[in-house]
């Protein structure tokens, strides 16, 4: 077995699951899972793909498939293969079903999604070759905000360039708001078209939205996942005009920029740190950089649970969740202190450490619901991908 890849795996029978594959520029995760009853086959990741003596995508899928015989699953059966795509544009609100057009259309949004889209080309063209007869679907982590109100959609620059370039604010993560909201709803036992809801997606990346009655009307993420609150190598929310100083002022090109705002920015920029343990760590050994870090993400977080507050105007559920959110208690009790008098308290009795399954960590007599939930992407890609 190549060091490449790490992988579980917990039984044999491929029949009835779907392949989920997350192709990244030098990773693919992959996971064979039950749709109907989210029962994980097999799941891993191979990494450093371009690096060594794994070339490419095609290489790392003939790994995995490799991985898979040496396991004994036999792939007879597989429903289909679901991919992870980043960008959808204005083209794809759904998962879809891929055909020679539909790729040719992913391939087409690369200039909207530069670092994702051509990584998902390549592991869509590979899974085809190698799995003919398999129905293949996109599920596009743009999706759900495909219908943001207009008003929250439309960057406030020259129309006709905008319109031109389809230069819009898009939102990303749309599985895991999706697929959390909807478990908010079950969780509270009420109908979705009655909730009102913030989203906190707290990853590596991270962002918020505001969903009222299953339907998102605010994300913090834009064109590009670079927008909206801070992240562990992003910066979130700039000035655009830094950009700008950055290029004439400072003499950086385009791709430096990029660099900086997109992986050396962030926790990362602040502290030098951009796992959110270490931080922690620091942190508790009084290290000031990594407390103005942490101070920094608090409050560009509470400034968008304010936001929301007020586009929802009634709120019914704020949820947690992805790593940092399903993980660090610190960041729940501080995200929401002292908003009491909006009905939204943590309970520190029930603000335990990591949540497995949905919990609440609100006093069950609170106006607002606080939940944690944990997110499971790859089973909502494979259920869309069974569904389709
Ligand atoms: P990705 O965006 O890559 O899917 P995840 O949702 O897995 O990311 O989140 C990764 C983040 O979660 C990292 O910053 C990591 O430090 C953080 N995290 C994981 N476990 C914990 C924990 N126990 N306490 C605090 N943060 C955690």
């Amino acid at each position: 077995m190549s060091d490449n890849i790490a992988s579980r795996a917990d039984g044999a029978a491929a029949s009835g699951t779907v392949l989920v594959l997350n192709s990244g520029s030098s990773s693919l995760k992959y996971q064979l899972v039950h749709p109907d009853t989210g029962n994980v086959v097999v799941s891993g990741i191979v990494e450093r793909i371009g690096e060594t003596d794994v070339p490419d995508h095609r290489a790392a899928l003939r790994l995995v498939f490799d991985e898979f015989a040496a396991a004994g699953i036999d792939l007879t059966g597989l429903v289909a293969v679901g991919h992870r795509v980043v960008h959808g544009g204005r083209s794809f609100h759904s998962p879809t079903v891929i055909d020679d057009a539909v790729l040719a259309e992913i391939r087409r949004l690369s200039s909207l999604a530069p670092l994702h889209n051509p990584a998902n080309v390549e592991g869509i063209e590979v899974a085809r070759e190698l799995l003919p007869g398999v129905k293949q679907v996109a599920v596009f982590d743009t999706g759900f905000f495909y219908d943001l109100p207009a008003a929250a959609a439309t960057y406030a620059i020259d129309a006709e360039v905008a319109e031109k370039y389809a230069l819009r604010r898009y939102g990303f993560h749309g599985t895991s708001h999706q697929y959390v909201s909807r478990k908010v709803a079950e969780f509270l036992g009420r109908p979705i078209a009655d909730v009102n809801q913030i989203v906190l997606h707290l990853g590596n990346g991270a962002s918020a939205s505001a969903v009222r009655g299953g339907r998102a009307v605010d994300t913090s993420m834009g064109l590009t996942p670079l927008e909206g609150l801070v992240m562990g190598t992003r910066s979130g929310d700039i000035d655009p005009g830094l950009v700008l100083h950055l290029n004439r002022a400072i003499g950086l090109g385009v791709d430096e920029i990029d660099d900086l705002l997109n992986r050396r920015s962030g926790l990362k920029g602040l502290c030098g740190e951009n796992d959110f343990r270490a931080v922690r760590g620091m942190i508790e050994a009084g290290d000031e950089a990594a407390q103005l870090a942490y101070d920094v993400y608090v409050h560009r977080l509470r400034r968008y649970i304010g936001a929301y507050m007020v586009e929802l105007g009634r709120l019914d559920a704020i949820t947690f969740t992805a790593g940092v959110g399903e993980n660090d208690r610190g960041i729940r009790a501080d995200a929401l202190a002292g908003m009491e008098r909006y009905g939204i308290v943590v309970d520190p009795e029930l603000n335990t450490g990591r949540a497995v399954v949905p919990t609440r960590i609100s006093p069950a007599d609170a106006e607002v619901a606080v939940l944690v939930v944990p997110t499971n992407e790859e089973l909502a890609i494979a259920r869309a991908a069974a569904a389709v």
